[in-house]
């Protein structure tokens, strides 16, 4: 081989010299490919918040800048950052930086428009921002943090059962969750977005049915509680020891705002009085409004659960402790501690009751007594979305000749922190799914 060959090329020769195939990607085709790519699937993918994305394949993996042409012996000059190789069986690791990522085509054939600023609403935008190049995304809602149910909630990750969704489905979307949000906390990013990781007791005064619940192969070091442990707790008899994830809100529901924006992502205040108002302004709408679903889309089985806190300044408090039935909780937060709580159901008010805050005092203070030393106390009132199930579907409706496609996204109760990643990308799925009918459509009634 001429020694006047580009380095991209003589590299290539090195590595692949013993016959093994080499995959050549450009890094616009790697942040674009799907989890599993190369022939045959021989490459996986994970992407991290960060930017940074793991590679995973049998076979060496070559990355070239988008402008590099996709011969290998033409290129004289690849950059270091986005020149990567792996010989057999190894992850290489390529960090794509926000100015390094190649920008996402200012196409605008797809306009999508996502009800909804709350948690779900937000998280769904992000993703599908990440993962649809052909979209424009707007969010608009009536409003935004800090004033959404979800600035309410402790943002803890512990799963509640939702009785009509399948139980691997729960598993799947918490796992995904769990990975998305841990691997935030891992990375520089995780002071920005308000993520701790955080460990503690669930307790209960008759033990469980399920002593090992779903969800406990995917929280950190889950075990029984000992009988020391327990001797805290007097009137409880059986207990739960693990580390979870945390998301403080608002900083966490900022961060994904700032990360929509990043994307090209807009925001819009107001609210939609009627979904048909969207029509011809966008061709998708993404249904993620919460308890707004029952006036927009008549979903009657959707109602309020409502739930007060307080939120108080008790810095010297870093371990959880959760009644199993979820009546009282102290969970410890980066600003704050937040103390609960109520259930009440169909209650639409949002204001805060004095004597149910002295009722959630008193229970916190039975478990934990140094609270009793706090000072500066917020009370919050915030509606759980509660329905049977997440309702995570297509939808095309029909208004004379017109067609309006929805994918919806809401109803995660008490429990949408702990799936939101899991079901945004779902629902980015279902997304992609009516973006290739609509371009399908589009491309038939051009012929
Ligand atoms: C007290 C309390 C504690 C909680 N603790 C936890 C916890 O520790 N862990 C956990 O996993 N979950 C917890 N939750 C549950 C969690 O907060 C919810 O599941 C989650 O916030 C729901 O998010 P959402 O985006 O669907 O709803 P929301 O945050 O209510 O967002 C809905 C958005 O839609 C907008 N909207 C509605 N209708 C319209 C319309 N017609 N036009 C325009 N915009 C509209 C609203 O303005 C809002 O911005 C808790 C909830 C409460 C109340």
């Amino acid at each position: 081989m001429s020694s006047n060959r580009g380095v991209g090329a003589r590299l290539t020769e090195a590595l692949v010299g013993g016959l093994r195939p080499l995959i050549v990607l450009t890094l616009r085709e790697l942040s674009h490919a799907p989890l599993h790519f190369g022939c045959c699937d021989t490459h996986s993918k994970t992407e991290h918040p960060t930017g940074q994305i793991n590679i995973k394949g049998r076979y060496p993996l070559l990355v070239l800048p988008d402008r590099a042409s996709d011969c290998v012996e033409t290129q004289d000059v690849v950059h270091p950052l986005f020149l990567q190789i792996c010989a057999c069986a190894q992850t290489v690791s390529v960090t794509l930086t926000v100015s390094d990522r190649p920008a996402i085509a200012p196409m605008d054939t797809v306009k999508i428009a996502v009800i909804g600023g709350g948690l779900m609403g937000l998280s769904t935008a992000v993703c599908i921002s990440e993962s649809i190049p052909q979209c424009s995304v707007t969010v608009i809602s009536e409003a935004f943090s800090p004033n959404t149910t979800s600035d309410v909630a402790a943002g803890v990750l512990i799963p509640h059962k939702f009785q009509g969704t399948p139980i691997h489905q729960q598993i799947n979307w918490f796992k995904e969750t769990f990975d998305y949000l841990f691997s935030i906390y891992n990375s520089a990013e995780a002071s920005d977005a308000g993520i701790i990781l955080l460990s503690g007791w669930q307790i209960f005064q008759t033990p469980p049915a399920e002593k090992y619940p779903f969800w406990s192969d995917v929280v950190l070091g889950f075990r029984l509680m000992s009988d020391s442990e327990l001797k805290k707790f007097p009137h409880y008899v059986f207990g739960q020891a693990f580390a979870t994830l945390k998301c403080e809100c608002p900083p966490y529901l900022l961060w994904l705002e700032k990360r929509l924006k990043r994307n090209g992502g807009q925001e819009r205040a107001g609210k939609v009085q009627d979904v048909w108002e969207l029509y011809g302004q966008y061709d998708i709408v993404v249904n993620c409004a919460g308890l707004g679903s029952r006036e927009l889309f008549g979903d009657k089985g959707i109602y309020p659960v409502q739930g007060q806190v307080l939120k108080v300044h008790a810095p010297w408090l870093t371990h959880f402790v959760r009644d199993g039935s979820g009546s009282t909780y102290i969970y410890p937060g980066i600003s704050s501690v937040t103390l609960g709580g109520t259930r009440v159901q169909n209650e639409w008010s949002l204001k805060p009751d004095s004597s149910v805050s002295k009722e959630i005092f008193r229970r916190c203070t039975a478990l934990v007594p140094s609270l009793e030393g706090v000072q500066e106390t917020r009370e919050k009132v915030g509606l759980r979305p509660i329905r049977p199930a997440v309702r995570l579907e297509r939808e095309v409706l029909l208004r004379g000749g017109q067609r309006l496609h929805v994918v919806h996204n809401y109803g995660h109760g008490g429990g949408g922190f702990s799936v939101h990643r899991g079901t945004a990308k779902e629902a980015t799925r279902l997304v992609e799914e009516t973006v290739t009918l609509l371009s399908n459509t589009m491309t038939k009634s051009k012929l």
